[in-house]
């Protein structure tokens, strides 16, 4: 499993690609708390890779966050919550119908019967998430999955699949795709431009190069 390490002001972010699709998962620290994005790992070298990281970090374990349903974001959720207890699972309620769902969460087209057990708490547009120095804002996009959650702090953002270096999530249908594009347009391009983009898969970007490059915006 790589990792990269990257500065931000008051976090340090850690993405690790897991899985067989390369799904980040992301490591924040801020002060003395951590948070995990999207714990996606599929294999048990994988999770005891991740989990030697958290516990190597000299700070507890406070969120578990998935950004959507899909079965490759939270594979690796029920595992982290036996590891541990004490972090506070959040997901959309809408995503969590999802993951408890083989085949909506299509873990089923990849060969498995993955269908998530824990009972996540709510993470819902608005809310304000907490993490050491730094508060993350909560907002929601549709299109790639019913209620897709994106995390923006002062200078950076997890968008999960909805927006990525050079392109955008997949949806299931055209009203899918329009309704992504405008909440990318909406919640993400107004952003600072130097803000930092961590997407779901791939390598981070900025919304200033994607307003210049990503041809789908
Ligand atoms: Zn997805």
């Amino acid at each position: 499993m790589e990792q990269f390490h990257e500065t931000m002001s008051g976090a340090t972010v850690t993405r690790m690609p897991v899985g067989p699709l390369l799904t980040n998962c992301y490591l924040v620290q801020s002060g003395t708390e951590l948070m995990l994005v999207d714990p996606g790992m599929v294999w048990n070298r994988e999770l005891e890779e991740v989990a030697t990281v958290i516990e190597s970090a000299n700070a507890r374990l406070r969120w578990i966050v998935c950004t959507h349903g899909h079965f490759d974001h939270v594979s690796g959720v029920d595992t982290a919550m036996n590891r541990f207890p004490d972090a506070t699972l959040l997901m959309d309620p809408q995503e969590a119908e999802l993951a408890r769902d083989p085949m909506a969460n299509y873990a089923t087209q990849m060969g498995s019967t993955f269908a998530m057990h824990a009972d996540p708490c709510p993470l819902i547009a608005g809310q304000e998430l907490p993490l050491g120095l730094i508060t993350y804002r909560i907002a929601t996009i549709q299109g790639h999955t019913p209620a897709s959650s994106v995390l923006i702090a002062g200078d950076h953002a997890f968008v999960g699949d909805t927006l990525f270096a050079g392109s955008v999530g997949r949806t299931p249908s055209q009203e899918g795709f329009e309704q992504l594009l405008a909440g990318i347009r909406v919640t993400l391009m107004t952003l600072p431009p130097a803000t930092r983009i961590f997407p779901g898969h791939g390598e981070p970007t900025t919304i200033g190069a994607e307003l210049g490059d990503n041809p789908w915006l």
